[in-house]
């Protein structure tokens, strides 16, 4: 039976050329044989509108698209590099993008998809600019400007947030708990798929006396990192590349 796939933070760019044609193969490959692909956000590492696609971008569009022309049902979220994926990207590639967070029902498991940035509730002043960056008036500036003016705020976005990361503790910038088991009662699941941590791995914990479970996708920094799900449960594999990453 064929499985349904999970990833996330694959932040594809022309500086890592390697795992873009990782994940190429991985759509003309694995993915080509799945009952449907999730990308749960951060697959590119910036997006600056669905009218300046970057040109190292474009065979991963292609990628998808065919992807989809075979048949394969791919999802798409937002993540906090890529949330302006908008209707164009979709209609080009096939997809459907997936508002954040989502309820599926997975081979009969309700189950919560989130990117998971809205998680890191502790990281206080990330949340204020994420606030910021998903005004419908900022975005519409944004996209009223230039390709370079663009470039430009995005690269200066990039540096702010690496300098701001180094100073922060690690658990800031993880998941809280009391956030996750609020999601989980919100919306009557007990199990989340999430991203955006680059901390793959599988937490049990229980709500109201309810065991639940988060499942972390890993990003693909250095080898593709895919969770897949079928109707006897899910399992996580990191698939170092072939490819030279280097
Ligand atoms: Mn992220």
């Amino acid at each position: 039976m064929s499985a349904t796939l999970f990833i996330s933070d694959l932040h594809l760019s022309d500086e890592r050329p390697a795992i873009t044609a990782l994940f190429l193969d991985f759509l003309k490959e694995r993915a080509a044989g799945a009952a449907a692909l999730y990308i749960l956000g951060d697959l590119f590492e910036v997006w600056l509108g669905d009218d300046a696609v970057l040109p190292g971008y474009v065979p991963v569009l292609r990628g998808l698209k065919d992807l989809t022309a075979g048949g394969v049902p791919l999802y798409v979220m937002h993540g906090n590099r890529d949330f302006l994926l908008g209707e164009q990207f979709a209609r080009e590639c096939g997809c459907t993008l997936l508002p954040d967070p989502t309820v599926i029902d997975l081979y009969g498991e309700p189950t919560l998809l989130m990117h998971g940035d809205t998680l890191c509730t502790d990281d206080v002043d990330y949340q204020q600019l994420r606030t910021h960056l998903r005004r419908a008036e900022t975005q519409r500036e944004f996209l009223a400007m230039s390709l370079a003016q663009r470039l430009a705020v995005a690269g200066r976005y990039r540096a702010e947030s690496r300098e701001r990361s180094r100073s922060k503790s690690e658990a800031i910038m993880d998941v809280n708990q009391a956030a996750v088991e609020a999601i989980l009662r919100h919306h009557h699941v007990r199990r989340l798929i999430h991203g955006h941590t680059h901390r793959p791995g599988v937490h049990r914990l229980a709500v109201d006396g309810h065991a639940a479970s988060r499942l972390v996708l890993g990003d693909w920094y250095e080898q593709a990192s895919v969770l897949a799900c079928d109707a006897a449960g899910c399992l996580a594999d990191a698939v170092p590349s072939t490819h030279s990453l280097r």
